[in-house]
């Protein structure tokens, strides 16, 4: 009895883990698209003050056009990236818990039980 209060609790636990998976890999390919938006389309609104010289400059700048800083790669090339490197992540994360899920013996018990 405790056992099968423990397996429903267990698959309970894997559907949430999996849901989460597939939420943060449609949270992470939406901030890569909002990203490549911005990219492509740089918004007066994304500016900050440079760490140096305080000149208004875009957020994603390569380096300050007034003074020379240099802030590595553009950032939004850079979350493009690391978006799509996680939202893949947490897709393949999902899909490996799915697959997990459906092989397992009493969950496939449970829905020949319950869904025929
Ligand atoms: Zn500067």
């Amino acid at each position: 009895m405790f056992e099968r209060i423990n397996n429903v609790i267990g698959n309970l636990f894997g559907i949430g883990i999996i849901i989460a998976m597939f939420v943060l890999a449609i949270l992470a390919f939406k901030a890569m698209f909002r990203n490549i938006k911005r990219k492509f389309k740089p918004n007066a609104n994304n500016l900050m003050h440079c760490e140096s010289c305080k000149c208004v400059i875009s957020a994603d700048a390569f380096m300050c056009p007034h003074c020379g800083q240099h802030y590595g790669r553009s950032r939004a090339g850079n979350s493009i990236f690391y978006c799509l490197l996680a939202g893949c992540g947490f897709l393949l994360g999902a899909f490996y818990g799915l697959q997990l899920f459906f092989e397992d013996e009493e969950v496939l018990f449970f829905i020949r039980t319950y869904f025929n």
